[in-house]
């Protein structure tokens, strides 16, 4: 429930329904906007008494928060959320971040390899999981701790920020160790101690979209990580299951357009996992950034068809090359632009 102030209420109105708020057992967060104050009321468990409420001096009016996400939507706060990253690199503002990499950390010289050249492209952000989710437990499961130091080596020599996958809760401040944002993947979207321990990571969290999942249950997932403190979430489009078999899955395009309606959060698109093939990354990167995305996750491998996961939808250097001036052209279009690396930036 959001109780909205009259633009010319005095501050004692304003601490007068944070007192009633509070009398009723719940928490009242008053949040200042340029024209007025609107104060939240946490905690609604659908009993709240709004009348007791709208009668005091200086409200103007009581919005029920319907929707089942209260600090994650628009009405909870209108502006976007800019998310500012190590080094000066924010996400959610104008700048379109790009985060590339190898699916899976293999090695220190293929990390390397692909933090060098991604960054030499453009790239601002190196994505790589060292704990990778599989579908069977007989494929490659990642190099765990080992590889968590060969991305931290890959930060020192190139400077790339590092976003890379947690499964759980105790590998989740092993990564937290090194990342400077933490991935949890879709199969995770809903693993609720997970969220909640996200939540208490102090880190900015990447969290991509179930398998299966609606856009409000991605939005209730995210709100479970707000909920318990860190605002820092960075929602991730990767495509959804579907019936047809022409891709991996089905990437849900529109949904950057939904969330940005609903959520003050950012997000990006991941068109490698969306689409499994790596000749269809590069449109649908073009397209996610001229429907809005705030950013991108793209696997790109030094050598993909050597690669230990998802070499189909892994570009070869050359084609990532290509798809980044594509998108920064794109980007211009619509009055923004491609994040830019370390040393490049103003
Ligand atoms: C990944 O980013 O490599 C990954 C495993 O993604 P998802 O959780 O979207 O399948
Ligand atoms: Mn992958």
């Amino acid at each position: 429930m959001l109780i909205v102030m009259r633009h010319d209420a005095p501050e004692e109105d304003i601490c007068r329904v944070v007192a009633a708020i509070e009398e009723m057992g719940y928490q009242a967060r008053p949040m200042p906007g340029k024209q007025r104050t609107t104060v939240g009321l946490v905690g609604n468990d659908g009993r709240v008494d709004g009348s007791r409420l709208a009668a005091l001096s200086g409200v103007q009016e009581i919005l029920h928060v319907t929707k089942p996400y209260k600090q994650v939507s628009r009405e909870w706060k209108a502006e976007p959320t800019v998310i500012r990253l190590s080094g000066g690199l924010s996400i959610g503002g104008d700048e379109v971040v790009v985060m590339a990499g190898p699916c899976s950390v293999e090695s220190e010289r293929q990390i390397l390899e692909a933090a060098r050249c991604v960054r030499e492209a453009g790239a601002t952000v190196l994505r790589a999981g060292a704990f990778k989710p599989r579908s069977s437990p007989y494929s490659f499961q990642g190099l765990g701790q080992p590889g968590l130091r060969m991305l931290a080596r890959a930060r020192e020599e190139t400077g790339l920020l590092i976003v890379t996958e947690a499964m759980d809760a105790e590998g989740m401040d092993l990564v937290a160790d090194v990342a400077d944002i933490i991935q949890i993947g879709a199969r995770n979207m809903q693993n609720y101690s997970l969220l909640k321990h996200a939540g208490r990571s102090g880190k900015p969290i990447l969290l991509k979209r179930g398998l299966s999942a609606t856009i409000q249950e991605l939005l209730l997932s995210a709100e479970y990580i707000l909920a318990e403190g860190n605002p820092r979430v960075i929602l991730c489009e990767r495509g959804i299951r579907s019936f047809d078999q022409s891709t991996r899955n089905l990437f849900d395009l529109s949904a950057i357009a939904v969330v940005h309606g609903l959520s003050h959060l950012p997000i990006v698109a991941d068109p490698s996992h969306g689409t499994g093939h790596r000749d269809m990354v590069s449109p649908m990167a073009r397209a996610a950034v001229a429907a809005g995305a705030d950013g991108l996750l793209v696997e790109v491998h030094p050598n993909p068809d050597r690669a230990l996961s998802d070499g189909a939808q892994s570009l070869y250097p050359e084609q990532f090359e290509r798809m980044m001036k594509e998108t920064r052209l794109i980007a211009e279009a619509i009055g923004r632009r491609l994040a830019e690396p370390a040393g490049v930036r103003a």
